[in-house]
């Protein structure tokens, strides 16, 4: 089968194409033939060596497509199933191995593209809007990168809650895309001083939540736009790593909260995948949820995905075809 693989970490062009055997299913474990494979920063963080992994590696970690064949003791999964997942084993390929337990069923309507699209970002969108800050009515959000992947799938899910979204991009035709998503007011945060822009659009109060990918750049920036006991939920750092912080200055700000949480400490149990991914890929098969995934590169031209991302010239999801 084709696979991409990291033999050594680097630029996007460490993303080789190589042939490998069709790897075989362990007990408790599904042989799935992809069709849609997520891109996600994560990869791109592996890739450089930002985060460590065992080499030679077949990165990914997101796909959608059919069950190929079942390990001994899996129950729930038929040969011939569409099923979609975040726990895949190397999903850079034509097929790939998942443990049962990661994997959900895609419901009828939707294709496997639009799932691999939904699963990973919407999920992502779905814990921190419903459980690391429950978001409620009336509520104001600052999302950094909105016309992200996960930007623009938080923003609509936010404003299905009743919560006011103000979001920053860097260009004009992304703002309009963020607006286009629900957002209120999108902030070009590379031409405008975002924290007084969100004063102002506050009326000096300061949002309720930040959620921030984006990370280094602007870090205490984040902090001075919340309200007294709001919360920085930072995600990501498609910007660059955060430098240390001294709690002190969460005191000083207004007794804030900060937290850094992950998607899988959020789908720990097979009970919060079901609830997530259930939701995610029911709004989007009933079209509640709009996925943009424009951005389709053939499974070969991994090292150009990774370099458009990389290069912010992408909105919404990317997705890689075998
Ligand atoms: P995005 O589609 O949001 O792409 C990254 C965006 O970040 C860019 O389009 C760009 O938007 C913005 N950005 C700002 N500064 C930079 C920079 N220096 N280099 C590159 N991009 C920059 O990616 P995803 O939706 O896949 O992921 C968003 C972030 O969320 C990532 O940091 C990822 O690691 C994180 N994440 C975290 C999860 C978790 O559970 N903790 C789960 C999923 C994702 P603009 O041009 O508008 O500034």
């Amino acid at each position: 089968m084709k696979a991409i693989q990291i033999r050594a970490t680097g630029g996007p062009e460490a993303l080789e194409l190589v042939e490998l055997p069709i790897p075989q299913p362990a007990p408790g474990q599904v042989l799935v033939r992809i069709e849609a494979i997520g891109v996600n920063f994560i990869e791109v963080y592996f890739r450089r060596g930002q985060y460590k992994a065992t080499l030679p590696l077949t990165p990914g970690s997101e796909a959608a497509g059919v069950v190929e064949a079942l390990g001994a003791g899996v129950s729930g999964f038929a040969v011939g199933d569409l099923v979609a997942t975040v726990g895949m084993m190397g999903s850079y390929a034509e097929y790939a191995l998942a443990p049962a337990t990661q994997l959900v069923k895609v419901p009828d309507g939707l294709t496997p593209e639009k799932a691999a699209a939904a699963m990973l970002q919407g999920m992502t969108a779905h814990y921190l809007a419903y459980s690391t800050w429950p978001l409620k009515k009336g509520e104001t959000a600052l999302i950094h990168a909105g016309a992200g992947g996960v930007g623009l799938l938080l923003t609509q899910i936010a404003t299905r809650i009743g919560a006011r979204v103000i979001t920053t991009v860097s260009t004009q035709e992304k703002a309009e895309l963020s607006r286009e998503a629900g957002a209120s007011e999108a902030i070009l945060y590379t031409q405008q001083d975002f924290v007084a822009e969100v004063k102002r659009l506050t009326g000096g109060h300061g949002v309720d939540v930040v959620y921030d990918s984006v990370g280094k750049t602007t870090f205490e920036g984040r902090l001075n736009c919340l309200r007294p006991r709001g919360m920085l939920a930072l995600f990501g750092g498609s910007g660059g790593a955060v430098p240390p912080i001294d709690p002190i200055q969460l005191s000083t700000r207004g007794s804030l909260f900060l937290t850094r949480p992950t998607l899988a400490h959020y789908i720990a149990t097979r009970e919060e995948l079901e609830w997530r991914a259930g939701d995610v890929l029911k709004w989007a098969a009933d079209g509640e949820l709009k996925l943009r995934a424009e951005h389709v590169y053939a499974l070969e031209d991994a090292a150009r995905a990774h370099a458009d991302l990389e290069d912010r010239k992408t909105t919404g999801k990317i997705l890689l075809e075998p």
